[in-house]
């Protein structure tokens, strides 16, 4: 079972120093990562031996008990794990396109099965999305890297609009990414706007938000993270969260010769970002929305990330453009972390 496989993994990623031991703190945040009612986690938590004291608690009994048949409530989301693959300019050629999607198409069938309830994504520049939805096997999803730079109705030259990509095939727009920010000046009133006409057009978005090293050094990074995050989503309507998935990708922890951020980082800006969907557009929204980690992912660090409570799943720069690499992170969604 998916869910249980989440709690235990979490365990392990919690107890570096392998000590057979598990605050009561982080077992109930292991636990609600899982949609349960209060009452459910209550009772879970007794089941894995936890007293009033608040001590910490030895989980291999809570793993024999789930074992022996013990079973954790709707212990699964409502939603896949996703995986989208951010090509940039990385292919540039249609040969070379034709090439990769062939081998993905043959490593997705070969490696289908032992995958999950997993969402892949592929993000390639516009004038590849028409020949790749085409190509691409249906069971993987294409998305764009960008949708309707243009003032706000203004049919202008050379912009492509949320309904141009819906009428190719196209489910998910990627908003908001650091080269857009950064190197295009787009603001975080722009990217409210361009979220809220691809929502309009029937597209899922994932928006992008990061912090720069000098705003982390500085100590902004949450807030700085949270105004991207309201403002960009500032008109999305409660229902609407389970369109949108949240890349939090720190610029500092990105491409060549960066260093990833932490998975204890990553999980306490995570849980600080799903806190504030929460308050501002309610509980459900918070949970059909999922939260991405991205910057430097790959195979050989994604399960570390994988069994946070509050990772979703990840976009991919670098191991997006290898299809082993890629069918290799998403094997690690819902799988027990590595030791
Ligand atoms: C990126 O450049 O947006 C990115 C996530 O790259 P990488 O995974 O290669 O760090």
């Amino acid at each position: 079972m998916r869910g249980r496989e989440r709690v235990i993994a979490a365990f392990k990623s919690w107890d570096t120093k392998n000590t057979g031991l598990i605050s009561q703190e982080h077992l109930a945040a292991a636990l609600k990562s899982l949609d349960l009612t209060q009452g459910e986690v209550d009772s879970l938590m007794s089941a894995a031996g936890a007293e009033p004291n608040g001590g910490p608690i030895e989980y291999a009994r809570f793993v024999d008990w789930l074992d022996s048949g013990g079973s954790i409530p709707n212990a699964c989301k409502e939603y896949k794990f996703f995986v989208g693959a951010n090509w940039k300019c990385g292919l540039e050629d249609v040969i070379e396109v034709d090439e990769f999607i062939g081998k993905i198409n043959e490593k997705w069938m070969a490696k289908r099965e032992s995958l999950g309830d997993v969402e892949v994504c592929v993000f390639p520049p516009y004038v590849f999305l028409d020949r790749i939805r085409r190509k691409l096997n249906r069971e993987m999803q294409v998305g764009s890297q960008n949708a309707w730079d243009a003032a706000s109705g203004f049919k202008c030259t050379g912009v492509v609009s949320a309904a141009m990509l819906k009428s190719v095939g196209c489910k998910w727009v990627l908003l908001g990414h650091s080269d857009r920010r950064n190197v295009l000046g787009e603001t975080n009133e722009l990217l409210a706007e361009k979220v809220k006409r691809c929502l309009d057009s029937g597209l899922c978005v994932n928006l992008t938000i990061g912090e720069t090293l000098a705003v982390r050094e500085a100590g902004n990074a949450i807030n700085t993270l949270l105004e991207q995050l309201t403002t960009a989503t500032a008109s999305v309507p409660a229902d609407d969260w389970g369109r949108i998935a949240v890349a939090y990708e720190p610029v500092w922890a990105i491409g060549e010769g960066a260093t990833p951020c932490s998975p204890e980082e990553t999980q306490r800006v995570h849980s600080a970002l799903r806190a504030c969907i929460s308050e501002r557009a309610g509980e459900p929204a918070a949970k059909k929305c999922r939260l991405l980690y991205t910057g430097s992912v790959n195979e050989k660090n994604a399960s570390q990330y994988a069994s946070l409570p509050d990772v979703d799943g990840f976009v991919v720069g670098r191991a997006g453009l290898d299809a082993d690499k890629l069918m290799a992170v998403c094997q690690t969604l819902g799988q027990p972390a590595a030791q």
